[in-house]
């Protein structure tokens, strides 16, 4: 998304370009060497330092204007030991090393091959550095926990450049903090072995329920499926859904609105989908509130392998103009059928408005906690009680400042506030979050945050790594940027000043 370091040169070649929101130099690393001697130079010449593997972070954390950028890409290679006790002692059957410029694609071709599953995101492009290490959600998170929780070791590069492997023993402080606490925080990740798990199929049901445009019953079916969340995904059902104006689906839709997804149901009988899916339908079909015509289509499709599907699931295009905001809800914020209804539909005002349900919580990352080296790591608390991740997204055209203003302000100002009506002492996923959140502190990193600062004192006291939202950045601030630059033509953090400690 261009809200950020690509704000100064878009893709569109009628819009202006300049390189000022660019890093001015990248070191291609290939190895933990060349990650050091980065590093090393960053703090001895006080240089603004961003990692970068594949510069999918919505908030805008792996750029950063004039500074070094370490880009891990090509930082290869991925290792399967069939023979891993440790894996075996916390709830896998083997273990695979992966270094950090893997994608998750290419993770899953090579665990396909050897019968495996490990946990990873849905797109097969995003990168594993940044998705881990800031707790990262998959598609079958709902049986295994978030990827966070499936780390067992990690080889890294420290502030002072120390090469490491640490793990629940070794550094168990930093290895805590890493796991779920967020990357370019506190070290940099060179590779790290995560359990990984047998083959694993699934039925994918898939759904569309067609209501015409903005009509009561739409926002009664939207809440309506809200309150089945925790049935299903307690039967088993994790899945991605979306309520949206027809016509962002489909051109033809333009007088519906539409509820559509599907729900992944892994090593699970048809007859089971069945039973947990046709009384949803039932109760469409016959409630009180069902006035209006709703027209539902379902079907069931077998998937033998996750690790293929998600292996080949189309990558998302880029270049678009946006920003996103999360809230992770748990089962009372999914209860209340009209409360449910009156803040969905105030987090979704402004066409062209989409709300996306993650449900990729539940019980896998609820009782993943039994499972975790060192008894416990530094993923957000509040998405052990989750069931889903809503995320509601705003989008302009590339160089509307105006609208780009206006959208921003509504999602954080009204948006926002009305989804955190549903679970106030709930969170937000950082990866997916609204980056100008100004309770960050809590809503990303929760009771967690004293800790993970502490942890930051302690092992990059001199602030070799910065991003904003990440633990400690208010500690930091951006200096004799020019004077008529306007911060909102930047991305969050991404000012072209110089960055400063605040006196
Ligand atoms: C199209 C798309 C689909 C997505 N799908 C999912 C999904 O299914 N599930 C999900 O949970 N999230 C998803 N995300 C969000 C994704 O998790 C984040 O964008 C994540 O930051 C990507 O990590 P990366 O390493 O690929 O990106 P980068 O932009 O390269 O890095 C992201 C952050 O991590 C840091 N970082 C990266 N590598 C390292 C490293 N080796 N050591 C230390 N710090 C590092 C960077 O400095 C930056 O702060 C999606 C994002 C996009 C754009």
């Amino acid at each position: 998304m261009v809200d950020y370091n690509d704000v100064s040169c878009p893709l569109d070649p009628a819009l202006p370009c300049s390189t000022a929101g660019y890093p001015a130099y990248v070191i291609e690393a290939i190895d933990e060497k060349d990650v050091q001697a980065g590093v090393n130079f960053a703090r001895e010449h006080d240089t603004r330092l961003v990692i970068k593997g594949t510069g999918h972070d919505y908030p805008g954390r792996s750029s950063g204007p004039g500074s070094l950028s370490i880009w891990t890409h090509n930082i290869r290679g991925i290792k399967i030991n069939k023979d891993d006790q440790y894996a075996v002692e916390y709830g896998g059957i083997a273990s695979v090393k992966i270094a950090a410029g893997m994608r998750w694609g290419e993770v899953y071709t090579e665990a396909a091959k050897h019968n495996l599953t490990v946990v990873g995101g849905a797109e097969p492009n995003v990168g594993v550095g940044g998705w881990t290490l800031n707790g990262g959600h998959s598609p079958v998170s709902s049986t295994f926990g978030m990827g966070a929780d499936q780390v067992l070791s990690l080889d890294i590069v420290t502030a002072d450049g120390q090469i490491l492997t640490i793990n629940e023993t070794s550094y168990p402080d930093l290895f805590w903090a890493l796991r779920g606490g967020g990357g370019s925080t506190f070290a940099i990740m060179v590779s790290m072995t995560v359990k990984a798990y047998p083959q694993l199929s699934m039925i994918m049901h898939s759904y569309a329920l067609v209501t015409s445009a903005n009509s009561d019953i739409f926002w009664s079916l939207a809440s309506y499926f809200h309150t089945q969340v925790p049935r299903i995904s307690e039967a088993g059902g994790a899945g991605y859904h979306y309520a949206l104006p027809g016509a962002l689906f489909d051109p033809s839709l333009t007088d519906s609105y539409l509820l559509a997804g599907f729900w992944m149901f892994s090593n699970k009988t048809e007859e089971h989908v069945n039973k947990t899916m046709l009384p949803f339908y039932a109760e469409v079909a016959g409630a009180e509130w069902a006035v209006d015509p709703v027209y539902p289509q379902a079907n069931n499709t077998f998937v033998p392998d996750v690790m293929t599907y998600w292996a080949n699931n189309p990558s998302e295009e880029g270049g678009s103009s946006g920003r996103l905001g999360s809230w992770l809800v748990d089962r009372p914020g999914l209860s209340n059928f009209t409360k449910l209804k009156e803040q969905l539909k105030k987090a979704a005002p402004t066409p062209p408005w989409i709300l996306i349900s993650h449900v990729v919580a539940g019980p896998g990352v609820r009782d993943a906690v039994e499972d975790i080296p060192g008894g416990s790591n530094a993923v957000l608390p509040a998405w052990r009680k989750a069931y889903t991740h809503i995320v509601t997204a705003r989008a302009w055209p590339t160089g509307n400042t105006a609208l780009k203003t206006y959208l921003t302000t509504e999602l954080r100002e009204s948006a926002m506030p009305a989804l955190k009506e549903l679970a106030p002492d709930s969170g937000a996923y950082i990866n997916e979050c609204d980056p100008s959140n100004p309770t960050w502190k809590h809503d990303f990193f929760g009771e967690n945050y004293e800790r993970l600062l502490q942890v930051k004192h302690k092992y990059d006291p001199h602030g070799v790594f910065w991003c904003k939202p990440c633990v400690g950045w208010d500690e930091w601030e951006i200096k004799d940027g020019p004077a008529d630059e306007d911060p909102l033509n930047w991305g969050i953090g991404q000012g072209s000043g110089r960055l400063c400690r605040k006196e």
